[in-house]
């Protein structure tokens, strides 16, 4: 058995047990006497958003030491995200133990802790500009679409797979403009409009969370309006960072659940698409504001990612969802980080991914179980993690097909290589051995043989050693 999973084998299934109902924030020395109202105030929790080192040294004060604050400047400077932290979080983190703590490791990077990028990294890790007709959206599987609104988050996480276009630009990252803007809104709509067999579109960005109500409400129902578009879908990963918005911006939450009743009328589900990482993330706010989301109707649905020392043990993960399943927020898929600049020290294997996968599934009802998946680097879409053409835990390499996205052709994923044998580590820093590791694994697959008998276009999408940064 695997010994990492060995310790955290929970003795029994965790209850989602009670929400906290404190006042935590307050032990944040610069919100000592911020009051609940405040605190729960959507204006506020804008206008305290922390965007720098530099602040978050003056809220926190003296609950972090000095070389903590320098260790996540040094952080920053090689990480591909801007920082954005709400007050929500800031109050949830463990200041006492920041290295630690869960919420801290999504959101602040810290440089002594950086890994050195597994070569398979990239800017884009599922190539979703490759796959836009239209800028800021991405069409990738058949008969849904994926349209980002937005380029802004209510924070902004060290792991997001679109640290091409989200946030403002950092040191290392000059990116992709996908603001709200009405001729690029209006050439995708187009698009949508055009293609018939477009039947479920994923509203994201960036995060709806930011969007003013009358732009959910106009593209809600843009959308609703189109006949062949059947299933809508608003991601925000907002309930989990900042969840009193649902309960005091009315004009935001009453725009979204109009839309919600628009499409009821019209036979056509409009969902919410969240995105909880770990059961801290969830407090009373959160049960209020899922109980108001609920009491309407609306449907909610849990992205979460697994993240290495956040929610990759057992224990962690299924208190999660079962804390989700018990807010009626159904766990719907549990992700492989995507290969990510700067996260080496959150990615875990395959392995370990399908080993959580095994104890997670059983621990709760199937209807709640998250599909544990890859996205398959370079373009192939969401793949069950087990069903990997080859994988060889050597070299760390799998490689999946997606026949029905994009039929012959193979994706490569890369464990960490913190997980790989000192020599197999060594190996990845050759290009000759690297291309060596990679043939031997795409021929495994049956990629070369199907290409050479059959002169299909089956072939590696990931070109080996393209580094974007
Ligand atoms: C994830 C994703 C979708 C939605 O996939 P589902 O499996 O239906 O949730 C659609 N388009 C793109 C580009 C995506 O990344
Ligand atoms: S909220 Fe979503 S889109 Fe925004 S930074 Fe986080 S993962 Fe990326």
């Amino acid at each position: 058995m695997h010994p990492s999973l060995m310790k955290s084998i929970p003795v029994a299934v965790p209850s989602a047990g009670k929400f906290t109902r404190d006042l935590f924030w307050q032990a944040i020395p610069a919100w000592r006497d911020v009051s609940e109202n405040t605190f729960c105030d959507s204006i506020w929790q804008e206008q305290n958003a922390i965007h720098n080192s530099f602040t978050l040294k003056k809220i926190v004060g003296d609950l972090v030491s000095r070389d903590f604050i320098e260790d996540v400047e040094a952080g920053l400077l090689r990480a591909p995200m801007a920082v954005r932290l709400s007050p929500y979080l800031v109050g949830l983190i463990n200041w006492s133990n920041p290295y630690d703590d869960p919420l801290r490791r999504q959101f602040l990077p810290v440089g002594s802790a950086l890994e050195p990028d597994h070569p398979f990294v990239t800017l884009d890790p599922v190539n979703e500009l490759g796959d836009s007709p239209t800028p800021g959206l991405t069409h990738r599987y058949h008969d849904r679409a994926l349209f980002l609104v937005t380029d802004v988050c209510p924070v902004y996480c060290r792991f997001c797979t679109r640290s091409y276009a989200v946030g403002t630009d950092t040191p290392g990252v000059t990116k992709v403009s996908l603001g709200v803007n009405d001729n690029r809104w209006e050439a995708a709509l187009r698009y949508i409009t055009e293609r018939v067999e477009l039947e479920d579109i994923i509203v994201s960005g960036g995060d709806v969370y930011r969007l003013r109500p009358e732009h959910i409400q106009t593209i809600g129902n843009r959308l609703l309006n189109i006949d062949h578009v059947r299933r809508i879908r608003f991601a925000t990963k907002g309930p989990a960072v900042q969840p009193m918005k649902i309960l005091t911006d009315t004009a935001w939450t009453n725009a979204l659940s109009s839309v919600v009743e628009s499409g009821r009328k019209l036979r056509k589900e409009v969902s919410v698409h969240t995105h909880f990482n770990h059961p801290r993330e969830i407090t009373g706010i959160t049960e209020d504001a899922m109980h108001l989301l609920f009491d309407r109707g609306v449907i909610v649905r849990n992205l979460s990612v697994i993240m290495r020392g956040v929610n990759d043990d057992v224990a962690t993960h299924s208190k999660l969802v079962r804390c989700l399943t018990h807010l009626n927020i159904r766990p719907y898929y549990a992700y492989i980080s995507d290969l990510v600049s700067g996260i080496e020290d959150l990615r875990t294997s395959v392995a370990d991914t399908l080993m959580l996968e095994k104890w997670v599934r059983g621990s709760i009802s199937g209807h709640n179980t998250p599909t544990f998946v890859l996205d398959a680097p370079g373009g192939g879409g969401k793949r069950d993690i087990h069903s990997y053409e080859h994988y060889d835990r050597e070299t760390g390499i799998s490689v999946y097909s997606a026949p029905s996205v994009k039929p012959g052709a193979l994706f490569m994923y890369g464990d960490p290589l913190r997980t790989l044998a000192p020599e197999i580590r060594q190996a990845w820093t050759d290009p000759v051995q690297r291309s060596e590791m990679i043939r031997v694994a795409i021929e495994a697959a049956g990629g070369m043989k199907r290409s050479a008998t059959t002169n299909n276009t089956a072939e590696c999408k990931h070109q080996p050693g393209v580094q974007n940064h």
